[in-house]
C-alpha cells in the first residue's frame, strides 16, 4: 500500500519545525534486524516453551536455572543482530536545533549500538542483569555471561552483596515499569512537538499511552507501521510501510 502524499508532506513539515522530537519504538524496528517478537513462536531448544511462561517471577522462583539459561541464550541471539537503517535514520533526524530522545519498549541495545545516546528502556534491557533479591545491577564477568554451547538451563550467578540470584533486568509479566524510566519518558513526551511511533503494537500498557499523552499535549504524532495503528485524531499522521524505508525517507527529506 502506498503512503498518501499529503501525510508524508505534513510529516516532513512537522519535523522541520520540530525542536523536541521523541521517537517511540517497539518490536517492529528490532524485527527488521531479525529479532523475534514476543508474539513469535520460539524455535530450536526453546520451542517447547511459551515465551509468556519464561517471563514471570513465578517461573524464576520455581526454576531459576531455566530462566537464566533462557536469558543467556537470548543475549547471544541479540548480540548477533545488527542495528538497521531505521536505527541509523533516527540519529539523522537530530540537528543543531532539534533534539531527539528515544523511548523504547525493546530490551535489545540496537539503538545504543547505532550511536544513540539518549535512550529510555521502558521494559528494561538485557544488557546488565540485576539481583532478584536486592535489585542491584550485577557486576558479572564476561565468562559468567557466556551461553554454554549446549544451551539449556544454567544456574544463575549470585549477588556479591546479598547472595541473591541474578535475573535479567527486564520487566516481566505482572511487574511494574521501572519508575524512573516511565517518569522521564512521560515528561519528555509531554514536552515534545512531534512523537514518531515506530513499529509499536499499541496494545502493551502503559507504554501504549505515550502517543495519547503526546496528542493531548498538542504534539503531532507520526505512526510508522506496517499496519494502521492510528487512533483517529486530527494531529495523527500514518505512514504505512517498513521502518527502515520510511525513516530513511523522512531523514532524507528533512
Ligand atoms: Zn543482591
Amino acid at each position: 500500500m502506498m503512503n498518501s502524499q499529503p501525510n508524508l508532506e505534513r510529516a516532513v513539515e512537522a519535523l522541520r519545525a520540530c525542536l523536541e522530537l521523541v521517537v517511540f519504538t517497539g518490536a517492529g524496528i528490532s524485527a527488521e534486524s531479525g529479532i523475534a517478537t514476543y508474539r513469535d513462536k520460539l524455535t530450536g531448544l526453546w520451542a517447547q516453551y511459551q515465551p509468556e511462561a519464561l517471563e514471570t517471577a513465578k517461573t524464576f522462583k520455581e526454576n531459576p536455572a531455566l530462566i537464566w539459561g533462557w536469558y543467556l541464550w537470548r543475549r547471544a541471539q541479540f548480540a548477533r543482530a545488527e542495528p538497521n537503517a531505521a536505527h541509523f535514520a533516527i540519529n539523522r533526524l537530530a540537528s543543531p536545533t532539534r533534539k531527539v530522545a528515544i523511548v523504547t519498549q525493546n530490551i535489545d541495545d540496537l539503538h545504543e549500538r547505532s550511536g544513540s545516546l539518549d535512550v529510555i528502556h521502558l521494559h528494561g534491557s538485557l544488557t546488565t542483569p540485576k539481583c532478584f533479591a536486592c535489585h542491584r545491577p550485577a557486576d558479572l564477568t564476561a565468562e559468567q555471561l557466556v551461553t554454554p554451547p549446549t544451551g539449556g538451563p544454567v544456574e544463575p550467578p549470585r549477588c556479591k552483596r546479598c547472595n541473591g540470584k541474578m535475573r535479567p533486568a527486564i520487566v516481566w509479566y505482572g511487574e511494574d515499569l521501572p519508575h524512573g524510566a516511565w517518569k522521564s519518558a512521560s515528561s519528555k513526551v509531554k514536552a515534545c512537538d512531534v512523537l514518531i511511533s515506530v513499529g509499536t503494537s499499541g496494545v502493551v500498557m502503559p507504554a501504549a499511552e505515550l502517543p495519547k499523552i503526546a496528542l493531548s499535549s498538542g504534539a503531532t504524532v507520526i505512526h510508522v507501521n506496517t499496519q494502521d495503528v492510528a487512533l483517529g485524531e486530527p494531529n495523527e499522521l500514518l505512514l504505512l510501510g517498513r521502518a527502515t524505508e520510511t525513516l530513511s525517507m523522512l531523514a532524507n527529506l528533512i
